[in-house]
């Protein structure tokens, strides 16, 4: 199964706090459930492709590295927020979805002094309840058109949905942990390649603000 968010326009223009695709003819590569012990290796990989990602982080993972953390705010890749324990927000009241975001929220503000404006469903399950949860803190889902696959750790797989599903304003996931690291390199290198090969090109710009 290809996990992709392709939903129809019309439930798309329904959602309009839901970033469903980059509006911009550039591709955003996302790097999830970071930091971890292998941050410094994404690190290097993105700088070997001059790429600024955007980075999904759990509050907890941020309170357990927080070295690496500081490392990707150094190297200037935008942080955003990706729940505090990495829950399904999907049977989560509003009290509870405000919760869960606030919480990393000020863990980030307080280490970057700067606050998030994406959060990103962990597994990409939400309901209203997160919608408004989002909303209601000034902030947008954002969600994805490629899940590379690299958590699985099978180069195969980022190959197959890289060449089926590669477009000019893909905004892909990649993964900062221990599975996805064994092929991170090889997989953002693959995209890179296919990317420069249909001429389509990465967003530069630091995600800070909507
Ligand atoms: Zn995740």
């Amino acid at each position: 199964m290809d996990f992709l968010y392709k939903p129809p326009m019309i439930i798309r223009k329904l959602f309009s706090g839901i970033i469903w695709e980059n509006e911009e003819n550039e591709i955003i590569i996302t790097v999830d459930d970071g930091p971890s012990e292998n941050t410094g290796k994404v690190l290097q990989s993105l700088e070997r492709f001059g790429i600024k990602a955007v980075f999904f982080c759990t509050g907890k993972n941020i309170e357990k590295y927080p070295d690496e953390f500081n490392s990707i705010i150094k190297a200037g890749h935008s942080v955003q927020n990706h729940g505090y324990r990495h829950r399904r927000m999907i049977f989560k009241n509003q009290r509870d979805s405000s919760k869960e975001i606030l919480r990393t929220n000020k863990t980030i503000k307080d280490l970057t002094g700067q606050s998030p404006i994406m959060f990103r469903p962990p597994y990409g399950w939400f309901n209203t309840n997160t919608i408004r949860a989002v909303s209601d803190n000034g902030m947008k889902l954002m969600l994805w058109t490629i899940l590379s696959g690299d958590h699985t750790g099978d180069f195969a797989t980022v190959r197959r949905l890289t060449d089926s599903y590669l477009t000019s304003n893909s905004i892909i996931v990649l993964h900062d942990n221990l599975k996805a690291s064994i092929i991170f390199d090889q997989s953002l290198e693959y995209i890179v390649k296919t990317a420069a090969d249909r001429k389509f090109n990465f967003s530069l710009r630091r995600r800070n603000e909507l």
